[in-house]
C-alpha cells in the first residue's frame, strides 16, 4: 500500500465523486468513506420520524443520538446502518436528495458529523469524499482534490444511476434540482462547498471515470504532497 495517506475528494453533486473515490480507494487499498452518505441517513430519519426539517435544534439531537456505521462490501461498495438497519438504498430516495442539503445547513449536525468524519480519517490509509473535507474535516490531508464538471453532465450522469435503480427521470428537472443543491451548498455560511486553497482542481467534464481515477492514483503513488 502506497504509505497511509489521507486524500481528499471534493466537488459538487454528481461530478462522479462517488464512483471516482471508491475507484481510488480500491486501487490503494485504502478505506472509502463517503460522508455524503451521513448527511443523507439523518435525513432519512428526520423523515421518518417527522421531525420539522426548519428545526435545526431538533436536527441536532437527531444527529446526536443516530449511530450511524459506513461497512465495508465488496469492491468497496459501502453499506450504511442506520441505528443497526441497513439504509443503503433508502437514503438514495429522490425525497431525501431533495431535502438533504437543508439538514446539512444545520450547524450542530454538521458539527456531530465532521467530528466522526475527522475520527475516522485518524491513522490515514482513507480515500474521504464531500464537500468540506479538504476545508474542514481534514484541512492537513496529504492530497486534496476538488472535482467539477458542468450541471448538465452531472444530471445526466444522476438520471443513468437513477434509472438503473427505477426511478422515473426528467432530464430538465435533475438539472435543475442539481443547480439548487449547489446553490444551497455553495452559498450556506457554515462549511460552504468551494475548494481548498491547496486543492488540485480537475474539470472531468469528457473524462471517464477510470481517467480521473487514474490520475489520482498517480498523484498518490508519485507521493507528491
Ligand atoms: O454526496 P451526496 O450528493 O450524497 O451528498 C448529499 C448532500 O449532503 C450534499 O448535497 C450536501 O448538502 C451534503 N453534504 C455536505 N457535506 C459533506 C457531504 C455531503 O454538506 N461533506
Amino acid at each position: 500500500m502506497p504509505g497511509k495517506y489521507t486524500v481528499a475528494i471534493d466537488g459538487p453533486a454528481g461530478a462522479g465523486k462517488s464512483t471516482v473515490a471508491r475507484g481510488v480507494a480500491l486501487a490503494l487499498g485504502y478505506r472509502y468513506v463517503d460522508t455524503g452518505s451521513m448527511y443523507r441517513a439523518v435525513t432519512l430519519l428526520a423523515l421518518e420520524r417527522n421531525v420539522d426539517l426548519t428545526e435545526g435544534e431538533a436536527l441536532t439531537e437527531l444527529a446526536n443520538n443516530a449511530k450511524i456505521d459506513i461497512i465495508e462490501g465488496r469492491e468497496k461498495n459501502i453499506i450504511v446502518l442506520l441505528n443497526g438497519a441497513d439504509v443503503t438504498e433508502k437514503i438514495r430516495d429522490p425525497l431525501v436528495t431533495k431535502n438533504v442539503s437543508r439538514v446539512a445547513s444545520v450547524p450542530g449536525v454538521r458539527k456531530v458529523l465532521v467530528a466522526a468524519q475527522s475520527a475516522m480519517a485518524e491513522g490515514g490509509g482513507v480515500v474521504m469524499e464531500g464537500r468540506d473535507i479538504g476545508t474542514v474535516v481534514i484541512p492537513d490531508a496529504d492530497f486534496k482534490f476538488f472535482i467539477v464538471a458542468s450541471a448538465r453532465e452531472r444530471a445526466a450522469r444522476r438520471s443513468r444511476d437513477l434509472e438503473k435503480m427505477g426511478y422515473p427521470v426528467d432530464l430538465e428537472k435533475l438539472t435543475e434540482e442539481i443547480e439548487s443543491r449547489d446553490y444551497l451548498d455553495s452559498s450556506r455560511e457554515i462549511n460552504p462547498l468551494r475548494p481548498a486553497e491547496d486543492a488540485e482542481i480537475i474539470d472531468c467534464t469528457g473524462m471517464t471515470a477510470g481517467e480521473v481515477i487514474d490520475l489520482i492514483v498517480k498523484r498518490v503513488t508519485e507521493g507528491r504532497t
